[in-house]
């Protein structure tokens, strides 16, 4: 098996590769390293080789990671469902939220961070697929939801995420991440107070590189990284 090291290194080339390929700069595209179920050792040992910006998907897990790790270790993005319950604990430990999932949630959100007096850097996620099993505002009622959540005065709405549908074949979902990049593009004419469209999150291992031909900032990679989650 590869060790880590290597397998740092070959995302990296893979993602310089697409970058490349797309005639974009390969440094405008952020690696987030995303740790579920990563010990805390594993995850030293990535940061130790240049990793800086590392994803969880429950706060509970995150919180007790950073507390091992030192906040200051790396910089931390909440990349799952966030519930109202951990929003607190949330604003606490993450830098960049990408699972704004809800006007529900937004609206809980800016009434945290409203009594806190801070602003929060998030992401609207986007159920682009629209699979059942996945979260996210619905395509169809993506401007009317973010012209909404644009409300929110402690929301800084810095982009979109999307997760595509698992595939063997990452070209059937270009157009999920296609479809992500213009709905964008589309928010961003509109000029909203406090947003900005400059990052889309959007590709995993198995999709980063279509993901970043077709205008990914941000990559979610998980067990290109690591190997097979358990
Ligand atoms: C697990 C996860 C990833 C990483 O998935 P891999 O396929 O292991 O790269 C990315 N984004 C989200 C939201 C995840 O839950």
């Amino acid at each position: 098996m590869p060790s880590l090291s290597e397998r740092v290194e070959a995302v990296r080339k893979r993602i310089e590769r697409a970058a490349e390929s797309a005639g974009r700069t390969p440094q405008d595209i952020t690696l987030v390293a995303v740790t579920k179920n990563v010990p805390v050792d594993r995850i030293r040992e990535a940061i130790e080789l240049g990793i800086s910006q590392v994803g969880e998907n429950r706060v509970q897990e995150a919180e007790q990671k950073i507390a091992a790790l030192g906040p200051c270790a790396a910089t931390w993005h909440l990349i799952g469902s966030l519930q109202t319950n951990k929003i607190n604990k949330a604003l606490r430990l993450f830098s960049l939220i990408h699972s704004i999932d809800s006007k529900r949630l937004a609206a809980a959100v800016q009434c945290r961070a409203e009594r806190e007096g801070i602003v929060v850097p998030c992401l609207i996620q986007v159920n682009v697929s629209g699979e059942e099993t996945k979260h996210g505002i619905t395509f169809e009622s993506a401007v009317s939801d973010i012209r909404e959540i644009a409300e929110h005065s402690c929301l800084e709405i810095r982009g979109l995420m999307t997760i595509a549908p698992y595939t063997s074949d990452p070209e059937s979902v270009r157009p999920i991440f296609r479809k992500l990049r213009e709905l964008a593009d589309r928010v961003s004419e509109l000029g909203l107070p406090r947003v900005s469209m400059d990052v889309l999150s959007m590709g995993m291992s198995g999709d980063f590189e279509v993901a970043i031909e077709e205008g990914a900032t941000m990559v979610r990679i998980g067990s290109a990284l690591f190997g097979q989650r358990g």
